[in-house]
């Protein structure tokens, strides 16, 4: 199966899901969408309003945001994959509970992220940074690229707290504006020139140990 096969199969899976009770209130689910060679991929927290109406990540005011933070980075939504640590809404936008990330990042991210295979993974928010950075504080490690396992992983503020905080818009801006610099840095320590290398066959069999 192709890596676009196996993303596109994913979807499918996700759309139907019925292994949390997430899956009770949501209108659609939200897989998350992007190329499947795209270096960079966005982890974001769980599907809001729009996107459970949408069935596509990050297309509220949030997004919108997003989309001029890549911007003045130099990127586009074309280039990069898009996610959340959750695929459904939770109801009234409350927290997702341990369980409900639990099944939802073993059965999907964890799967998403092996086939995408990104040289970096930028969380947004605090519920995908500990994913990575368990008990660490965003005010202390945001922008900031560390290497995780295969992979590097850069901890930004959520595009919507800088939107209810305007006092850190300047921190958000800066952080993304050195993510084709970081990008570099990434690429050189993983030992990949210009862009994304094609994966070895030893890289592909399943590893569940990603984060
Ligand atoms: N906030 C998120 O974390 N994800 C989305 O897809 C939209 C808003």
């Amino acid at each position: 199966m192709s890596d676009e096969q196996e993303l596109e199969k994913l979807a499918k899976q996700i759309m139907v899901c019925t292994q949390c009770e997430l899956h009770r209130s949501r209108k659609k689910a939200v897989p998350g969408e992007g190329p499947t060679q795209a270096e960079i991929m966005f982890v974001g927290e769980g599907p809001g309003f729009h996107e459970n109406e949408q069935g596509r990540p990050f297309v509220g005011a949030a997004g919108k945001f997003l989309d001029q933070l890549l911007e003045q980075a130099g990127v586009t939504r074309a280039d990069v994959w898009i996610t959340n640590v959750v695929k459904c809404r939770p109801p009234g936008n409350r927290d997702p509970l341990p369980d409900e990330v639990e099944i939802c990042t073993s059965n999907y991210l964890q799967h998403q992220i092996r086939i995408v295979n990104p040289s970096i993974i930028v969380t947004l928010g605090r519920f995908s940074m500990s994913l990575f950075f368990k008990g660490a504080k965003i005010t202390q490690i945001h922008g900031q690229m560390r290497k995780v396992a295969d992979r590097f992983v850069i901890a930004m503020y959520h595009p919507a707290a800088a939107l209810h905080q305007i006092s850190l818009k300047p921190a958000i801006m800066a952080d993304f504006a050195k993510l084709p610099e970081l990008l570099k840095q990434a690429r050189a320590g993983l030992g990949k020139s210009t862009g994304k290398e094609p994966k070895k066959e030893e890289d592909n069999p399943k590893q569940m140990n990603l984060f």
